[in-house]
């Protein structure tokens, strides 16, 4: 008997499987806590999302950002993904994972000079500016080195993207983009510009929308300036929508189809002539990966009970950054009573909680539990705290496993210190 959590993520008589994989057996081989992604959820979540945009001409730019692991960035590069760059590392990273060059986008409101140099180098498809500063530092990084940079303006569109404070990023306050007034006047600019060339626009407002009809608020007000720039002569090859599609975090809640986004964005640009460029991340990622961890002690104190988990904020970062939510489940089906419980890690900190007050099956010591939706935010925002070694990834697919990352050592640990 199956009983489906997420797509290639299943009990199957009473033993929680991934991708064909029993996770008992993958914790026992590798170890806990362990990353573990299924290569057929990816390529799922790639095509449904994918599919849906069949109608225009675009690029799925992965947002690298929310899973980093070369492995996943090839197996996604495979079904014609491009790449969403925030940084040097990760241009390197998706060029290394064979992700073609005309494919990425870099953002991010701080490029050093260095980083610039370097995606030039690479001959990236286009720089989405985030300021006037950074747009005469490309200028002058470019001409240094003989060449033309091509560049969208990253615009806040200034819309309430209706999710957590922390990942809203296209209100007016927040640090990201430019000023939508003052779009035009720095395209402008740029046009001015010998060694830039403002091919694109670009906006990206937040993550885990589920709301997509903000998505289409933006999309509009988008399409304004485009207009407003074809009217000066000035022709946008690539209008960039960003990321933030949002997924469900509770297996009993369908997420909203990405078919419903591209309905609310194609109808808007179709008349522009624009290509599209998307830049999912979480979507891709997040339900095609689950964190392994082993139940060390169970306590129970002040009518409270904890299990306390091999599993940290450090490896997994989102419900003590965001208070966010990960179903937990254990690796075998239990019998007994439901009863509320913290779900917390080893590391020294109050906010270590890796659930709060949660109805969970009783578990015991040493029994395996998976965190759901771990595959975007969780390796990639993995740190050392508290000097512990970070996880293993691992991928599954039908029935077969493959170590994509080793778990770190104790070596590791100070490879790069000196004693002195
Ligand atoms: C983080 C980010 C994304 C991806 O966001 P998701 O919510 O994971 O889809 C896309 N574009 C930019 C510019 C980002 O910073």
């Amino acid at each position: 008997m199956r009983e489906e959590l997420f797509p290639f993520i299943y009990y199957e008589n009473g033993k929680l499987k991934i991708d064909g994989i029993s996770v008992e057996e993958l914790a026992r081989k590798y170890g806990t806590p362990l990353y573990v992604y299924s290569q057929s959820a990816l390529e799922h979540w790639f095509k449904e999302f994918d599919s849906a945009f069949s109608s225009i001409e675009h690029i799925t730019c992965f947002a690298v950002k929310s899973n980093s692991n070369i492995s996943v960035l090839k197996v996604l590069k495979e079904l014609g993904a491009g790449a969403d760059t925030v940084s040097m590392g990760e241009i390197f990273r998706a060029l290394t994972a064979g992700i073609d060059p005309k494919k990425i986008v870099f953002a991010g409101v701080g490029k050093r000079i260095d980083e610039i140099e370097y995606g030039l180098e690479k001959g990236i498809l286009m720089f989405n500016v985030e300021s006037e500063s950074e747009l005469y530092a490309i200028n002058r990084v470019a001409e240094k080195l003989g060449k033309v940079a091509p560049i969208a303006f990253r615009v806040n569109p200034d819309v309430n993207p209706k999710t957590h404070p922390y990942i809203s990023t296209g209100l007016k306050t927040s640090k990201f983009g430019i000023a939508y007034e003052g779009a035009i006047e720095l395209y402008k600019k740029a046009k001015n510009l010998k060694n830039i060339n403002p091919i694109g626009i670009h906006f990206h407002i937040g993550s885990q929308i589920t709301d997509v009809s903000v998505f289409g608020e933006a999309a509009r007000k988008i399409k304004e300036i485009v207009k407003e720039l074809y009217s000066v002569g000035i022709e946008i090859e690539y209008f960039d929508a960003g990321g933030g599609l949002g997924i469900s975090y509770n297996p009993n809640e369908p997420p909203v189809p990405a078919r419903a986004l591209a309905d609310e964005i194609i109808p808007i640009i179709k008349d522009l002539g624009c290509k599209l460029i998307l830049e999912p991340g979480r979507r891709l990622a997040g339900n095609a990966g689950i964190l392994l961890s082993q139940v060390i002690y169970k306590k129970e104190r002040h009518e409270k009970l904890f299990y306390i988990v091999d599993a940290g904020m450090n490896d997994l970062a989102r419900p003590s950054l965001y208070k966010a939510y990960h179903h937990i489940v254990p690796a075998s089906k239990k019998e007994g009573n439901l009863k509320k419980a913290d779900v917390v890690g080893p590391i020294c900190e109050t906010g270590d909680i890796l659930a709060e007050d949660r109805e969970l099956p009783p578990l015991n010591e040493g029994d395996i539990i998976a965190v759901l939706s771990a595959g975007a935010y969780g390796f990639t925002m993995a740190s050392n705290y508290n000097s512990r070694p970070r996880p293993a990834e691992v991928i599954a697919k039908e029935g077969r496993a493959e170590i994509i990352r080793q778990r770190e050592t104790l070596g590791d640990l100070i490879s790069k210190e000196e004693i002195f």
